[in-house]
């Protein structure tokens, strides 16, 4: 036998049956778009390394260590899996001039790939939903995107999510900001991690995102963004916050609250549940005004968020069992091999009128046959037999109601009888 090959570490196979979840979660967020008249965007998968380079900025996790890029053998082209698709989705917004007649509500869902340690609700491949409002000043979209990812939420019966905002102000504050900063984390040099103090001069607003335990006194301490903020800034917060409280949403001002990505500005906001251990954060976003310009475009602002699709999965499974309860309405049992034909007819007639219906694989007597009919959590067994080949009708066994299962016999004329039959029990 050959050796097995496996799947690459950190990029999961989604099986069913917990792939049912992953469908009935994909149709709610179809949904969720349309009541809010966001429409969708599908970009590529592979995009020039240049654009996260630029989009996402050099001194971040993710273009410092976690892209994976590579060079087309072709013709030498530097490309980049993407390791998330707002880049990507500005990138064709300003190729394709969208924002041309306007500002434009967008979404998009797909894979994402970063080089990372997987662990619980950390892949290497993993999956976003993200809604993005470009070309819109805000506060108002900051909050209709807020409360987009509320109502889903609620969609899906999730509870517990709790709303953290914060505001990154414009450069000029951040500048005055990351001053500060450093010169509180060089007072405190030796409490520095490695990460740290590598960032210092670089990017020391990330210092702020430390997971390190160890370091989260220092960064209690810090010299909060929230106390450079001009006017101009603080309205936009004040605004924001006042949407959400007539909306009725509970939220709490987290000032160390800053985002893995270069391109933030103002608003920034994350979903965080207690449920998931270290990997706490479901969603996140905010606004990213200058993005546009700096991937080309024509100045303009822009907000949005990204969720983290097996993180949600994770949730809806804690409060959801898997199950493959109701996912078929009959099994076709073939007990008379002569009526193969008649039964993939009957098959199809159930099927045009929308029933989900399995035709029995693979042989077997009758015995085997329920069985797999009982396994398939079907709601009917029907039955093709001799009996019913013979009388031109169809064994129609209950498998769901309980106690001892009587099989009726339907004519299988005139058409509609076995429809009524099934759908009146
Ligand atoms: P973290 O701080 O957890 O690394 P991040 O700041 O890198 O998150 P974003 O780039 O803002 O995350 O991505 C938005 C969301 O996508 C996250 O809140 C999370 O739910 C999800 N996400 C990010 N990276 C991963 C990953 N490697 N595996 C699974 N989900 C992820
Ligand atoms: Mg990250």
């Amino acid at each position: 036998m050959n050796p097995k090959l496996s799947a690459v570490k950190g990029m999961n196979d989604i099986l069913p049956p917990d792939s049912a979840r992953w469908e009935w979660f994909e149709s709610t967020v179809r949904e969720l778009m349309r009541a809010y008249g966001y429409r969708n965007m599908r970009t590529p998968i592979v995009e020039p390394t240049a654009l996260f380079v630029r989009g996402i900025g050099e001194v971040t996790d993710i273009v410092e260590k976690e892209m994976y890029s590579f060079t087309d053998a072709l013709n030498g082209e530097q490309l980049t899996l993407r390791p998330e698709n707002t880049a990507a989705i500005v990138r064709a917004v300003v190729e394709h001039n969208l924002l041309y007649d306007g500002g434009k509500r967008l979404w998009y869902s797909g894979p994402m790939f970063r080089h990372e340690r997987p662990q619980r609700g950390r892949y290497r491949q993993f999956h976003q939903v993200g809604a993005e409002a470009l070309g819109f000043a805000g506060p108002d979209v900051d909050a209709e995107l807020i409360l987009m990812a509320r109502r889903l939420w609620n969609m899906l019966g999730l509870h517990g999510l709790r709303l953290e905002i914060n505001c990154l102000g414009q450069a000029d504050e951040r500048a005055r900001h990351r001053a500060r900063l450093i010169a509180y984390f060089e007072a405190h040099e030796e409490q520095l991690d490695a990460d740290a103090r590598r960032r210092l001069h670089s990017n020391p607003l990330r210092i702020l995102d430390t997971k390190n335990p160890a370091m989260q006194e220092l960064v209690q301490g810090a010299p909060r963004l929230l106390d450079e903020l001009g006017e101009a800034s603080r309205a936009h917060f004040d605004g924001l916050q006042q949407l959400l409280r007539a909306a009725g949403q509970e939220f709490t001002v987290n000032p160390r609250l800053v985002r893995g990505l270069d391109y933030y500005n103002l608003s920034v906001f994350e979903w965080v549940s207690d449920q998931l251990g270290a990997q706490g954060t479901v969603c996140a976003g905010g606004r990213y005004d200058t993005l546009i310009e700096q991937i080309g475009g024509k100045p303009a602002p822009a907000c949005g968020w990204a969720l983290g699709v097996e993180r949600v999965l994770e949730l809806l499974a804690q409060t959801q069992p898997a199950s493959a309860a109701a996912q078929l309405d009959a099994y076709v049992v073939l007990a008379h091999a002569p009526a193969l034909p008649r039964a993939l007819q009957v098959a199809e007639q159930l099927r045009a009128a929308g029933l989900r219906v399995q035709m029995h694989a693979g042989g077997g007597g009758m015995k085997s046959q329920m069985k797999k009919a009982d396994a398939s959590a079907a709601r009917f067994a029907l039955i093709f037999g001799e009996q019913e080949w013979l009388s031109e009708s169809v064994g129609v066994k209950d498998l769901r109601s309980g106690g001892e299962q009587q099989q009726r016999a339907v004519p299988l004329q005139p058409a509609g009888l076995l429809l009524d039959c099934l759908a009146r029990t």
